[in-house]
């Protein structure tokens, strides 16, 4: 890592960087509130970064062996010690910081009306980006796979109605380009939380990327899943806790458990924004509104909520190759009426606001 002088040039900082890629390494530079750092990628074992100490511009060479170094808040003295976060710009939505950010609306997407109405209702209750998916990761290959770039058109449509932006899953390296015309923020789900050419794909894009926690990955696997997007220049990274799998799951204790300690110890680990996902952590309409408000409680910066409308039921409509066809609605038993998303958005909000009161 170099610390760079606070009155560092834009031709100091290009001088440096040229000099550490004829290290046969790379670099990326991090500007923070109070200071500017490069950190250096790539394996530095047999490299000596001293050599860059005299360089005009550089503060302070620490060679680092860390297995992420980008997104450590360790390595980042610029964000400071005191829960500082990086706020990444989601088409004009701010998640990081002081603020807390709802999101909401169907696990899938199965027809324009469902999306859109779906969509209007999950804004009136609260929330200010809108989710679904047009790509699912089904655990069965017979289940419904989701409606593809028909499916991204249609939270294109209700995205302009509504003006919320647009987070989905992209399951593929070779949809990332596709999804990103439509999306605001790419979401990888925690199947693929260790799909490293996808990461390094979603990382080579600009787009903000929602990064959920493998549900059997340690702290540090999720943060080095991270520092995969980082290394190829993607720093609008958000992470998303979403439950861990356990020998203890059980129909009354939920899919996942969700791994509440985790909030506080990732944010001690990293400057990064982290949400909680308490719709696929616990699979259970009754658990869910609970478990989100222990997420605020413990400094979530946001909360992303599987919606259904009030009149779904457990099947639903989707047309395929201009034939109409029935399913079941993905993950129904977890989805919150708009009703409950008002009723949680605002007790989340009491939470949030009384964490951020001092006493
Ligand atoms: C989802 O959010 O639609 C999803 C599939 O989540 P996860 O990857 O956390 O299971
Ligand atoms: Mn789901």
């Amino acid at each position: 890592m170099l610390q760079l002088r606070a009155d560092v040039t834009p031709q100091q900082i290009k001088d440096v960087e040229s000099a550490i890629r004829e290290l046969g390494l790379r670099s990326q530079l991090v500007i923070g509130e109070t200071a500017a750092t490069l950190q250096v990628i790539g394996d530095e074992t047999d490299k000596d970064l001293h050599v860059l100490a005299g360089m005009q511009g550089v503060e302070k060479v620490t060679p680092v062996n860390a297995p992420y170094k980008l997104v450590s808040r360790r390595l980042h003295p610029e964000y400071g010690l005191n829960g500082h976060t990086k706020v990444v710009n989601v088409a004009g939505v701010e998640i990081g910081g002081t603020s807390l950010v709802v999101m909401g609306g169907p696990c899938a997407v199965y027809n324009r009306q469902q999306v859109l109405e779906t969509a209007r209702a999950a804004k009136e209750a609260g929330a200010r980006i809108m989710r679904g998916g047009a790509y699912k990761p089904r655990s069965s290959p017979h289940s419904f796979q989701g409606l593809g770039k028909a499916g991204l058109e249609m939270l294109m449509e209700a995205k302009q109605e509504t003006g919320l932006p647009v987070v989905t899953e992209v399951l593929d390296p070779r949809h990332v380009e596709l999804v990103a015309q439509y999306a605001d923020m790419f979401q990888i789900g925690t199947r693929n939380a260790q799909n490293f050419e996808l990461l390094r794909e979603v990382g080579r894009s600009r787009m903000p990327v929602l990064l959920k926690r493998g549900f059997a990955a340690t702290l540090e696997e999720w943060l080095c899943a991270a520092e995969y997007i980082a290394s190829e220049g993607n720093m609008n990274i958000v992470l998303c806790e979403r439950g861990m799998k356990t020998p203890f799951q059980s129909s009354e204790n939920g899919r996942f458990n969700f791994d509440i300690q985790a909030i506080p110890a990732v944010k001690a680990l990293t400057y990064l924004p982290v949400i909680a996902d308490p719709s696929h952590s616990t699979g259970k309409r009754a658990l869910v509104t609970p478990i989100a408000l222990a997420a605020v409680a413990a400094g979530t910066h946001g909360l992303i909520l599987d919606i259904r409308r009030e009149a779904d039921g457990p099947i639903i409509e989707y047309v395929k190759d201009g034939v109409a066809m029935k399913t079941a609605y993905c993950d129904y038993e977890q989805a919150l009426t708009p009703k409950e998303l008002e009723t949680l958005a605002v007790a989340a909000k009491a939470v949030h606001t009384a964490m951020h009161t001092p006493v």
